[in-house]
């Protein structure tokens, strides 16, 4: 096999290379930033993509764990042998929009494994994720979360498979789509681990060039950290190797002995 690589389904391009035909790189006005395809890596997506669709699976369970938590006090007696009754809006509107989020992220992810259960080639024969603690309409449609333990159970479901998903059409959409919701979310309703984010200081990203990177230790998921662009323009994500290189070239710039 000696395929050239193909670019990022999600159409990402590196920033300062430009192809050969790029007329506007050192144009006074509005220069183009860069337009050389990233190259696919996992599938279909660039490093970034697969790195930041893997991260938002893995954040998941624990923003929704945040939302459930935070509507708790707004929700008003919900007998739990009766779960139907208390989400009916014509009941008057007691669920907590926090709730309405959560059961926003779980829906979404749980389509996506939909899909996966039905073009998977081996995914008649596969069992699909425990949906104890979602909630379904009377039609067997998942269209919610009651408890957090579910969406724990659908992401560790989802995240061996994603690799299959990034070679798949549709796995921009995926991406994107995954990507604004849990960024949109965690906008809105702020984890508490984001506190213990800290800015890194002194180091440049290496996407974007400015020095706008956050550092959060992570609990559960896959990697030790979570090291972020906060520029909302460019939002890298780093993998692990990628921040050590990142660390060394630092040192090396700097003297500094590690
Ligand atoms: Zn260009
Ligand atoms: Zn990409
Ligand atoms: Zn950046």
């Amino acid at each position: 096999m000696s395929e050239a690589p193909s670019p990022c389904i999600s159409g990402c391009t590196v920033r300062g290379d430009h192809r050969t035909t790029c007329e506007t790189r050192d144009a006074k006005v509005d220069p183009c930033k860069g337009c050389l395809p990233r190259d696919a890596e996992t599938g279909l997506l660039c490093a970034w993509c697969m790195s930041r669709l893997t991260s938002d699976v893995a954040t998941a369970p624990a923003l929704v764990a945040h939302l459930r938590e935070i509507g708790e006090p707004y929700a008003q007696v919900a007998p739990p042998s009766d779960t139907r009754t208390y989400r009916d809006p014509a009941e008057g509107g007691i669920l907590p929009a926090a709730w309405g989020a959560a059961d926003e992220i779980h829906a979404d992810l749980a389509s996506w494994a939909l899909l996966i259960l039905e073009e998977h080639p081996l995914g008649a024969g596969m069992v699909g994720p425990d949906e104890v603690g979602a909630w379904h309409t009377r039609y067997g449609a998942t269209v919610g979360v009651i408890e957090v333990r579910a969406t724990e159970r659908l992401c560790a479901w989802l995240r061996p498979l994603l690799p299959w998903c990034a070679a798949q059409e549709w796995a921009a959409e995926m991406r994107r789509e995954l990507g604004s919701m849990i960024a949109t979310t965690s906008a809105r309703w702020p984890m508490q681990d984001s506190e213990k984010a800290r800015a890194v200081v002194g180091v440049r990203c290496a996407r974007c060039g400015f020095e706008s990177l956050d550092y959060t230790p992570t609990k559960g998921a896959d990697l030790p950290f979570d090291v972020r662009c906060v520029n909302p323009e460019c939002g890298r994500i780093y993998t692990e190797s990628e921040w050590d290189a990142a660390l060394a070239k630092m040192t090396v710039e700097r003297g500094y002995v590690a």
